[in-house]
């Protein structure tokens, strides 16, 4: 039976109908100087194969070591989620077959989790939503296969195959929620804010660079309709790898449309994995899963069980930073803002850039104001998320520290703007290359000055008789042939000072 339907339904007329009910499984990985159970380096970028050893290729006889640091990560994690921390857990081995993972099993935790049963709070618009973790466990990453000779990058019309081992056994928390329910027409922002206030709480914490585009905190989104006033979960997809929080909410919307065509069409939703596709906004089915994949899970009998003494774990819950909602709230204080700009940050998603934007040197109204303008408005353009916008929180200080100084104008801030973005190098490098400084030598605006007033003689007439409103008229031709990049205020001076 096909899961496709002929009609697509809009996401408002799908929730007239029906109840979307959602599960997110984030992975997180870690930023430990080596590998879950192995010495190997962690560091990202290396030549393939060469962050290997026998533990990480699974050659016979190896024996894994647990990474301490991994454990007290996955702890900080978890205590930051309100979660139980285990007194004792065991790996497990997830048993199946793919060439990015050498040994042929994943280790990784199955019924013994070393977190479980935490909740966060994330705000949207306003409102709060309670969302309710079932567990964070550790495992380890897999290797990357990279498929050559297709058109796609998949495997389907690839001539050969490569693989990496070098992510091989790189550690990974994977936190995954409970079934996230009565979120209604907001589902897709609350799914974003949730992946986005995780990956706050997780950067806070110092356990991991969570950089989406890299692939350090990968996100797959589980969603499932039922009609509205039926309490038993629908059948549900999971759409894997959505890499950026615009995606998230994008998927979101587009499975709640998606299934509502195929159940309105009185068709069954197979319960599979999907592939999310950037570019078109669609997923597209990727395999059937059942419920109880045979993993044929047992306990990792080569590693010893994981037992952290009370002491360590609240040794650790004291150290943990303030909570993102008390952060925001300490922010707000510092930079002065109403609950309404805080808001408008927040929706950008450019809180933290807009913090390292103050930490850089800019004040807070500036930051804010470059973000939520220039640059929230390339994002728009390009279709890309604000993080990942082509200019860092230092070059908009720099910016405007150039506007502090005098040496541009807000004018000629939107051209340095324009020219960081363009990957024409740095602001200082800009100015100098597209000449923006502003000129305040009173030689050069003199010439343009005496010109002015030489052109205009009625203006000048006024302003000499006393009435100096007039000269903005002249500082607008002196700005005009000096393609605004003289100094508004000296110029006024030099105007009243020959006519005065
Ligand atoms: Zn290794």
């Amino acid at each position: 039976m096909t899961t496709t339907s002929a009609d697509p339904v809009t996401f408002e007329d799908a929730l007239e109908r029906y109840d979307p009910v959602m599960g997110m499984e984030v992975h997180v990985e870690l930023n430990t100087a080596s590998k879950m159970f192995c010495g190997c380096s962690t560091v990202f970028g290396a030549d393939p194969n060469t962050q290997v050893c026998p533990v990480c290729l699974g050659l016979p006889g190896a024996l894994p070591v647990v990474n301490a640091r991994a454990i007290e990560s996955a702890i900080k994690i978890g205590l930051a989620l309100n979660c139980s921390i285990a007194p004792w857990c065991r790996f497990a081995r997830k048993n199946y077959f793919y060439p990015d993972m050498p040994k042929n099993f994943q280790t990784s935790q199955y019924d013994e989790p070393i977190a479980y049963s935490g909740w966060t709070e994330i705000e949207v618009d306003g409102v709060s939503y309670r969302i309710e973790i079932e567990r964070a466990h550790m495992e380890e990453d897999t290797g990357k296969s990279l498929h050559v000779g297709g058109a796609t990058g998949r495997i389907h019309g690839a001539s050969h195959s490569l693989v990496d081992y070098n992510r091989a056994g790189i550690p990974l928390i994977e936190i995954v929620t409970k079934p996230i329910e009565g979120t209604g027409a907001k589902s897709p922002e609350v799914a974003r804010a949730y992946v986005a206030h995780l990956r706050e709480l997780v950067l806070g914490l110092g356990v991991s660079d969570v950089r989406m585009e890299q692939g350090s905190m990968r996100c797959d989104v589980n969603l499932s309709l039922r009609p509205i006033g039926v309490t038993t979960l629908g059948t549900r997809s999971e759409t894997k790898n959505v890499n950026s929080l615009r995606s998230v909410e994008r998927a979101v919307r587009h499975e709640i449309g998606r299934h509502a065509a195929v159940l309105d069409g009185g068709n069954r939703i197979v319960q599979e994995t999907r592939h999310w596709h950037e570019d078109t906004g669609v997923t597209t089915a990727g395999r059937e899963k059942s419920d109880a994949e045979d993993y044929r899970y047992f306990p990792e009998p080569d590693l010893v069980p994981v037992a952290p003494s009370r002491e360590w774990v609240e040794a650790l819950r004291a150290q943990l930073p303030e909570p993102p909602s008390l952060h925001r709230a300490r922010l707000q204080a510092d930079w002065a803002f109403s609950d309404l700009e805080m808001r408008d940050v927040a929706g950008a998603g450019a809180m933290n850039l807009v913090a390292e934007t103050v930490a850089a040197g800019a004040a807070p109204q500036a930051a804010k104001k470059w973000w939520l303008s220039e640059l929230a408005r390339y994002a728009n353009e390009h279709d890309i998320a604000i993080d990942d916008v082509p200019m860092s929180p230092e070059q908009v200080a720099q910016v405007q520290g150039l506007l502090d100084a005098g040496r541009i104008n807000d004018k000629l801030a939107r051209q340095v703007f324009d020219g960081v973005l363009a990957g024409e190098g740095t602001p200082e490098e800009v100015v100098a290359r597209r000449g923006l400084e502003v000129v305040s030598d009173d030689s050069a605006l003199g010439d343009a000055v005496d010109r002015a007033i030489e052109a205009n003689p009625d203006v000048a007439a006024k302003i000499a008789a006393g009435k100096h409103a007039a000269a903005g008229a002249l500082i607008g031709a002196v700005m005009k042939e000096m393609r605004g990049r003289a100094d508004a205020g000296r110029v006024r001076e030099l105007i009243l000072a020959r006519l005065g």
